[in-house]
């Protein structure tokens, strides 16, 4: 299978988040192709993105002479602009490119770009809030959902699991969760095997059940 990593992307709307979007891809190497139709934005970018457009991408003549349609995925990271967004998005989809992110203010938002035919949607500002929820209220050094309900947490080791190799503190019989990888103080995060013995001050990345996974990072 052909390795799709660093297929190049178009990204459209290049305010906070597709900017942030576009600069990440390029700084790891992948080829982008950005669009706004505000030249001050692409002037502003220019010097830091390769193929970068002052274009209506409402327009599908526009598209077409870009070669959106060549692309395999492109970004719709137009939030603000409703109609933009929701015209923008079907436009990729009539130019058939295969996987088509798109950025939604709020759940009806996304609704409408799920009908229309976007692969992907993504809520940031509402997914970030939920985010920092859970980190704002108790000890977790990072909390990413993986899944409606699976979790991957970062966190410190309760004391009960300290000094103790994995193995025989029954973690996943007791506590249905699992501690993934360890990173030692001053070191680099490694993957955990049931010979591994934690000690205070490791950072622990732990996956399982969301609420499962939040109370073992709860624990003191
Ligand atoms: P953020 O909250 O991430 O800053 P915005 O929705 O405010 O996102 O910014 C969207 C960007 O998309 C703006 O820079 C705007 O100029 C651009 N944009 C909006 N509509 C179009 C369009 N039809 N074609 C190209 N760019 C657009």
């Amino acid at each position: 299978m052909a390795d799709t990593r660093h297929d190049p992307v178009v990204v459209i709307g290049l305010g906070r988040f597709g900017s942030a979007l576009a600069l990440e891809l390029a700084a790891r190497g992948t080829e982008v192709l950005a669009i706004d139709r505000r030249p001050k934005i692409v002037q502003g970018l220019a010097g830091r993105i390769t193929q970068i457009a002052t274009a209506d991408a409402t327009d599908l003549q526009a598209l077409r002479e870009l070669g959106v349609g060549e692309f395999h995925s492109a970004v719709v990271a137009i939030g603000g602009d409703l109609e933009s967004s929701i015209l923008v998005t079907s436009l990729l989809v009539e130019l058939g490119v295969d996987d088509i992110w798109a950025k939604a203010v709020t759940h009806q938002h996304k609704r409408i770009l799920e009908r229309i035919g976007a692969h992907h949607i993504v809520l940031p500002e509402h997914d970030m809030g939920e985010r920092v929820a859970h980190l704002v209220s108790g000890r977790m050094l990072d909390y990413i959902e993986l899944d409606e309900d699976y979790a991957l947490v970062k966190t410190h080791p309760p004391r009960e699991f300290v000094g103790v190799p994995l193995g025989e503190t029954k973690l996943r019989s007791k506590h249905g969760v699992t501690v993934v990888a360890v990173k030692p103080q001053g070191e680099q995060f490694t993957y955990a095997t049931a010979d591994t013995v934690l000690q205070y001050g490791d950072v622990v990345l732990v996956a399982g059940p969301a609420g499962k996974a939040e109370r073992f990072a709860e624990r003191l």
